[in-house]
């Protein structure tokens, strides 16, 4: 139940925080009406972050728990900071997000922005910004434990 809250409180995996597309097999595409790939931000996350195809979702989402939603479960992190680091992640994505709008992800986005970007200020603070999501997402999120 924690663990479902938690996640009702985040989509950080299936809004193109976390990951930029789940791999979906053949039987998964016809069913979901996708070409091998379901490309992230998912256009199945609906408000309050609920999967709108939920019972129906890829065995890659549903298998997918990450560091921080299996350490509330083994109740190494208590509800509330779990959801404080959420939010820290999604200032990070949002801190990024306004240096360079876009509908990407985040993370390539930015990438592309520091290998292509003309101006070369806004490149420096992209990079910083986009390292700092990713060490923040890879310490609570994707790291293993
Ligand atoms: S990133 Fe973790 S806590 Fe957030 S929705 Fe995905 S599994 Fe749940
Ligand atoms: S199908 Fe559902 S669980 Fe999978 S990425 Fe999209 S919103 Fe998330």
């Amino acid at each position: 139940m924690s663990l479902e809250r938690l996640c009702l409180a985040c989509g950080l995996c299936c809004d193109g925080t976390l990951f930029t597309h789940v791999a979906l097999t053949d039987e998964e595409s016809r069913r979901l009406g996708f070409d091998g790939v379901l490309r992230q931000p998912c256009e199945n996350l609906g408000e309050g972050c609920r999967c709108r195809v939920y019972a129906l979702r890829p065995k890659g989402c549903a298998r997918f728990v990450c560091m921080l939603g299996r350490a509330l479960e083994d109740k190494e992190v208590p509800f509330d900071e779990a959801v404080e680091l959420v939010n820290e992640a999604r200032r990070l994505r949002e801190h990024l997000d306004a240096l360079i709008p876009g509908e990407l992800p985040a993370i390539p986005r930015a990438r592309h922005y520091e290998a292509h970007g003309t101006d070369n200020e806004l490149a420096v603070k992209v990079r910083e910004a986009r390292r700092a999501l990713e060490a923040f997402t890879l310490r609570h999120f994707l790291g293993r434990r």
